[in-house]
């Protein structure tokens, strides 16, 4: 076991906490509300941008979307997006509507796809989520733009939509201040301590701070934290993915659902008068590359889709676009719970595609598990699943 100290270093400020978030995205934002919510009142959160939500949170596609194909993930999408409902429901009593459209997603697909969405649909639908089942002809009927696409079932959702994800981010982390919580920004995180096991601190920009507790939550980057703190290596796979967004088209109505084909790989919706779009690619993220930047291919794989499958679209031009990353798992699911080899480090990444939608679930779910680390046992998320967990004790034979 290795024991991981701070170098000494000059002008730090030591500060002293019951949890440190190293994050400012939607996970490590979420479990600091839900922390500070359940008594925990000195947490502080690391980000090492100068403003919180700057990746993936920031630059996403803010769809809310329940129908998901893993049972443990669908589960936290439904438990996020009901809680969004709720906020909106909240909000607009009291503030400017638009915190929540909740215009419905439709999701088409045609063979193996269709197979694998008509699963997802019912199971949601058993899980009280409403979802219509469309063959071709209604799901045309309804949006003309679909016509000359290979489809053979629709699922339209009229429950999901599009949040205001600033709105969100903000909201989270507001609530986790005035109940005490402390975010520092421009602080990134560069040594991790531990002794015996278990973890000490963290240095972040001129801070050191002494906490038992340390929350993963660093999107992209949970990987080095981990490789820094001597914690588990776990598979996870930092993805690029591209958004682009049209010049104004007159003809798309703004209340219009999201529409994604699973098969061809390419979403859209209605955004600033014309569409957002997205080709659904997983570049690697190349270091020659910022975190935000265009690939030069990816123009053409977005107008190829397009082209090949929805050719209603096909004369439109693209006014802007920029990427971000989405931080994927073998199984799809997320990386939440306690590290299998240090104690006191727990994990909040691997959110891949529903980081937005599940966001309140996630925070609440990794409270529970801090709080009450025997819930490990059953949570399909936990990081052991990867090795790591303790041996399972041999079965008595009588
Ligand atoms: C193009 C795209 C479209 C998407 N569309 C949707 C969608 O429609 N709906 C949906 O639900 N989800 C969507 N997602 C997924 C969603 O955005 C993510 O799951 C979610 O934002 C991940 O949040 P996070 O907090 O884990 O990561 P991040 O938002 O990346 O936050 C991690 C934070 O950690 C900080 N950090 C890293 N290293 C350090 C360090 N050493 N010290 C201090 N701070 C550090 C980073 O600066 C960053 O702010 C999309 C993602 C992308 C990229």
């Amino acid at each position: 076991m290795v024991n991981k100290v701070f170098r000494l270093a000059d002008h730090s400020s030591v500060l002293t906490a019951e949890a440190v978030i190293i994050g400012a995205g939607f996970a490590g934002a979420a479990t600091a509300y839900h922390l500070t919510r359940r008594g925990l009142r000195d947490v502080v959160i690391v980000e090492q941008e100068s403003l919180p939500g700057v990746h993936a949170s920031g630059r996403n596609a803010a769809m809310v979307r329940q129908v998901n194909s893993d049972a443990g993930v669908a589960a936290l999408a439904r438990e996020g997006a009901a809680f969004i409902r709720e906020l909106a429901s909240q909000l607009e009593k009291k503030e400017p509507a638009g915190f929540f459209r909740q215009t419905g997603s439709l999701l088409v697909a045609s063979g193996i796809k269709a197979a694998q969405l008509r699963e997802d649909a019912e199971a949601a639908r058993s899980a009280g989520v409403p979802v219509e089942r469309w063959d071709r002809e209604t799901a045309t009927r309804q949006y003309p733009v679909l016509e000359g696409a290979k489809l053979e079932l629709g699922c339209f959702c009229p429950s999901d939509g599009v949040v205001d994800i600033a709105y969100l981010l903000r909201w989270y982390l507001e609530a986790a201040q005035r109940a005490g919580a402390r975010l520092i920004l421009e602080a990134g995180v560069t040594e991790i301590a531990s002794r015996r096991g278990r973890l000490e601190g963290l240095r972040a920009g001129k801070f050191e701070i002494h906490a038992p507790l340390l929350v993963n939550a660093a999107g992209a980057w949970a990987q080095a934290i981990a490789g820094l703190a001597g914690a588990a290596d776990l598979p996870l796979r930092p993805r690029r993915r591209h958004l682009f967004v049209s010049g104004p088209l007159s003809w798309v109505p703004r209340d219009w659902p999201f529409i994604w084909d699973l098969s061809t790989g390419l979403y859209f919706r209605p955004e600033s008068g014309g569409l957002l779009l997205s080709p659904c690619d997983e570049s690697d993220p190349l270091p020659r590359y910022e975190a935000s930047d265009v690939f030069p291919e990816a123009p053409e794989i977005l107008k190829e889709k397009i082209e090949r499958q929805f050719p209603a679209l096909a004369s439109l031009s693209i006014r802007t676009g920029w990427s971000g990353l989405r931080t994927l798992t073998p199984d799809g699911r997320f990386i939440l719970g306690p590290d299998p080899r240090l104690e006191g480090f727990f994990w909040a990444a691997g959110l891949g595609g529903h980081g937005v939608t599940a966001s309140y679930a996630i925070g609440r779910l990794a409270a529970d598990l801090i709080l009450d680390p025997s819930a490990n046992r059953l949570n399909p998320h936990r990081p052991g699943r990867f090795g790591g967990e303790p041996a399972a004790l041999p079965q008595k034979t009588s």
